[in-house]
């Protein structure tokens, strides 16, 4: 049965848990184990999947077709673990499981309660699959003594308790904040923010503390007397250039060796940590820099399409390169002249999007790059804009738009080269689809094959003419307009195994225009990164020495 690491926060929100949990995961892998991460988030909501990216960033979504916590990007990019459905649960889905199963008559007239009823269904999440891996680290959303958070707190306190000794230990993030007039790093919210966990039950036993000062010893002596935590397992965690430092950094800082003291692992076997010296050394020695702009609407918001940050970066790392990525307001280009502003890059990305809005200014970018040269990476809506740009400029079909906008405005007024997707195969079974159908959990979700065309560029970017790829969509490009578009220039090379749906386009006679129908971004890793990004910034680079 697997070991367990609770990771909770204090004192503010926003500390990193999911980076330092994800972190924590690499390193146990580089010391040998295997690994499994996964997230229980307080929220209402029953998945992050109807979540606007303004409030919650960007949803990722698993091979199994689940729309979760963008904190399972950041696992899966430390540690290669795929995550599953399983890995993300919300306080909405919990209740939701349990008031289904009250209708259902599943409990037999008992009166339903926090305790022992949605704490039971909590542990019974936790529990799954724990015969599979050495460690499952289960990271709890928010921060302790927020309501919304207690049944977590109370069922994995609980399943603690039930376990066998040493089993279960608690990581508990806090902020140790400066005050610059007294010229001191203050600890009393950690000690409030461990009182607090201590008055629920739950006594921390590795205490890690962000700070932008070094914790000088008297303070870790105080955290560690008053918090009831071992000197040695007071982690300072600073900040960091990049993510990707972070689990060289908590190695450093002791974060594995006092998880697997806690443990009473001893002698710990030693890590190999090769993997993210060779990451670093590319992110911190890059030769050259490129631009690429990425237009798209929710450009306030890093976080909306982190994913997509952090896929450029591995492509970075792939060619020695720094990824400078800049991010536009696509509506800005439906009244200027998006010229002056792109050609300041080496690139440009549309990225995957919902609703009308800024979709023209994207139709605009997509136009730029086809007519300039320019490498162009669209990736859903962004592929689906550089159809319609392609359908309405070069195929003449003057009137080429999406059946989502038609839909959303209650009118008719384009031709639906991209429509609403009523069927399409999961494996052997048919999916079918109405229109007017729940907004959750009913796009085409998570992995798909896709077959590439013979010596197309994407068949000799995969290296490969099989790929499997994670969608996210409702709408698709209708491929009855095939012979057309094809005509014009822009060729079908990656479609759907039984040859229904286009996946991926790219144009002839350009040095690389790709749009793709999935989101490559959701598989790429900084030791492994995405064929398509790795020469997506290739392409850049080399764009780059042409002007
Ligand atoms: N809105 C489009 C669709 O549903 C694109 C989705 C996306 O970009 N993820 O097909």
């Amino acid at each position: 049965m697997a070991r367990y690491i609770f990771i909770t926060g204090g004192v503010v929100s926003s500390l990193g848990k999911g980076l330092a949990s994800a972190a924590l995961g690499a390193l146990l892998q580089a010391r040998g184990y295997t690994v499994r991460l996964r997230k229980l988030d307080p929220y209402l909501n029953v998945d992050p999947g109807t979540m606007s990216p303004f409030e919650h960033g960007e949803v990722f979504v698993t091979d199994d077709g689940a729309e979760t916590d963008l904190d399972l990007g950041h696992y899966e990019r430390f540690t290669g673990v795929a995550a599953r459905r399983t890995d993300s649960v919300s306080a909405g889905r919990i209740y939701s499981n349990v008031l289904e199963r009250e209708r259902r008559g599943g409990y037999l007239g008992q009166t339903i309660q926090v305790i022992p009823h949605v704490t039971n269904e909590i542990k019974d999440w936790i529990a799954i699959g724990d015969d599979e891996v050495d460690f499952m680290l289960c990271e709890i959303g928010g921060t302790v003594g927020d309501i919304e958070g207690l049944p977590f707190f109370e069922a994995i306190r609980q399943f603690a308790q039930e376990r066998r000794r040493g089993q279960c230990i608690f990581m508990h993030l806090t902020l140790l904040p400066y005050l610059a007039a007294a010229g001191e790093l203050k600890t009393k919210p950690t000690q409030h923010s461990v009182k607090e966990l201590r008055s629920i039950g739950i006594a921390p036993d590795v205490l890690v503390c962000r700070t932008e000062h070094e914790i000088p010893a008297k303070e870790i002596a105080k955290l560690a007397l008053f918090c009831n935590v071992r000197a040695e397992s007071v982690i300072p965690a600073r900040d960091l250039k990049s993510i990707y430092e972070a689990p060289l950094a908590y190695h450093a800082a002791g974060l594995d060796q006092a998880v697997l003291d806690a443990f009473g692992i001893s002698p710990a076997p030693r890590p190999n940590l090769t993997r993210w010296q060779q990451v670093v050394d590319a992110v911190h020695n890059p030769d050259g820099e490129v631009r690429i702009a990425i237009v798209g609407k929710y450009t306030q918001l890093g976080d909306a399409y982190k994913s997509i940050a952090e896929a450029l970066t591995h492509g970075g790392i792939a060619n020695r390169v720094k990824v400078h990525a800049e991010w536009l307001d696509s509506e800005v280009f439906e009244t200027e002249d998006p010229a002056p502003r792109l050609e300041n890059f080496d690139g440009i990305i549309v990225p995957g999007g919902f609703g009308e809005r800024g979709t023209e200014g994207k139709i605009r970018a997509a136009q730029f790059a086809r007519e300039r040269n320019v490498p162009y990476l669209g990736i859903c809506l962004g592929m689906q804009m550089a159809v319609i740009e392609a359908a309405r400029n070069l195929a003449g079909l003057k009137d080429a738009g999406s059946e989502e906008f038609d839909l959303e405005a209650g009118k008719k007024r384009f031709e639906p080269v991209v429509y609403h997707l009523k069927e399409w195969l999961e494996g052997n079974r048919t999916i079918q689809r109405e229109v007017d159908a729940d907004k959750g959990g009913t796009m085409r979700l998570g992995a798909y094959d896709a077959t590439l065309a013979e010596g197309s560029k994407v068949a000799k970017i995969y290296g490969t003419t099989t790929i499997s790829e994670r969608h996210r969509h409702r709408y698709e490009v209708a491929i009855k307009y095939r012979d057309k578009l094809e005509a014009a220039g822009l060729c079908f090379s990656g479609m759907s195994p039984d040859g229904k749906l286009p996946e991926i386009v790219e144009m002839k006679d350009h040095p690389w225009f790709v749009g793709v129908q999935f989101h490559p971004e959701l598989k790429s890793k900084p030791f492994a990164p995405h064929p398509l990004f790795a020469d997506f910034v290739r392409a850049a680079v080399e764009q780059g020495r042409l002007v």
